[in-house]
C-alpha cells in the first residue's frame, strides 16, 4: 500500500532543501535566506519550466531572456549588503524574482526593465503577493533612473563591458553597486563597486554567466 503523501509535507521539505542547497553554495546571510524562503521561486517561473523552479539553474522566461540561478541570486543580495532602509535600484526586472526577494529586506524598490512586456507581468505579480513598496517601470537601465536618484544599492542582473557612468553618478556616497562586467559572449566577472567620497573601490567576486545589457528599449510588444 502506497501511503499518499500530503501536498503541504512536500511544499516544506522543497523548501528545506532550496535553503540549504543555496548555503551549501555560499550563501550565509540569514537575512537573505529567510527572504529567499519566503519568496516563491515557482511563482516566477512560468509554462514548460516550472517544475524545475527548485533547481539551483537559471531558466528561460518570456523575451529570450531568463531568470537567474538562484544561488546567484543570493550571493548577489547577500553581496549588496542591502539595510531596511535603502532604496535600491535594479536594472533588468526579468521576471521580478530578485525584485521580489529585494523588497523583504528594503524600504523601497525601482525595478527597469527593456522589455514592456516583462515589466507589466513582473508588476502583476507583485500586485498579487502585496509587494507594495516595488515600483516597476520599462526604461534602458544603462541610464539608470535620474528622477529617483542617488541609490543607497544598485544592482545590475545583465552583463555591461563596464560600468555604466549614469549607474556610478546615482549612487550615493558609500552605496553599494553589484554587477556583472565583461563580454557577452564569455565568462563575466561579478564585481562589487563601493562609492567613497573620493572615488569608488572595486571588489572582484566570481565568475558568472549573464545575458547581455542592451542599449534601448524592446520592440513590438
Ligand atoms: N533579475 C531578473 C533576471 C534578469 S535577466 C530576475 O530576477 O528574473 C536580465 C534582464 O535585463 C532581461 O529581462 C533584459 O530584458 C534586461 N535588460 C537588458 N538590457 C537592459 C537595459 N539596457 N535596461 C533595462 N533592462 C535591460
Amino acid at each position: 500500500m502506497t501511503v499518499p503523501s500530503d501536498p503541504a509535507d512536500d511544499a516544506a521539505e522543497r523548501k528545506m532543501r532550496f535553503v540549504f542547497a543555496l548555503r551549501s553554495r555560499g550563501v550565509t546571510d540569514a537575512r537573505v535566506l529567510n527572504a529567499m524562503e519566503q519568496i516563491d521561486r515557482g511563482t516566477f517561473v512560468r509554462g514548460l519550466f516550472s517544475d524545475r523552479a527548485y533547481e539551483d539553474m537559471p531558466l528561460p522566461i518570456a523575451c529570450g531572456q531568463t531568470i537567474s540561478q538562484p544561488s546567484v541570486v543570493g550571493l548577489m543580495t547577500q553581496a549588496l549588503n542591502p539595510q531596511p532602509r535603502d532604496t535600491v535600484l535594479e536594472v533588468g526586472t526579468g521576471s521580478g524574482y530578485q525584485a521580489a526577494i529585494l523588497s523583504l529586506l528594503t524600504r523601497r524598490v525601482y525595478t527597469v526593465d527593456r522589455h514592456r512586456r516583462l515589466v507589466r507581468e513582473a508588476a502583476t505579480l507583485f500586485r498579487e503577493l502585496d509587494l507594495s513598496n516595488i515600483t516597476a517601470i520599462t526604461a534602458d537601465g544603462s541610464f539608470g533612473l535620474p528622477d529617483q536618484a542617488p541609490f543607497d544599492r544598485i544592482i545590475v542582473t545583465a552583463a555591461a563591458e563596464d560600468p555604466p557612468g549614469p549607474l556610478l553618478a546615482q549612487l550615493k556616497i558609500g552605496g553599494i553597486m553589484v554587477l556583472p562586467v565583461g563580454q557577452s559572449d564569455a565568462v563575466q566577472s561579478l564585481i562589487r563597486v563601493t562609492r567613497r567620497t573620493n572615488g569608488y573601490d572595486y571588489d572582484e567576486l566570481r565568475p558568472v554567466r549573464f545575458v547581455p545589457l542592451v542599449e534601448g528599449l524592446g520592440q513590438n510588444e
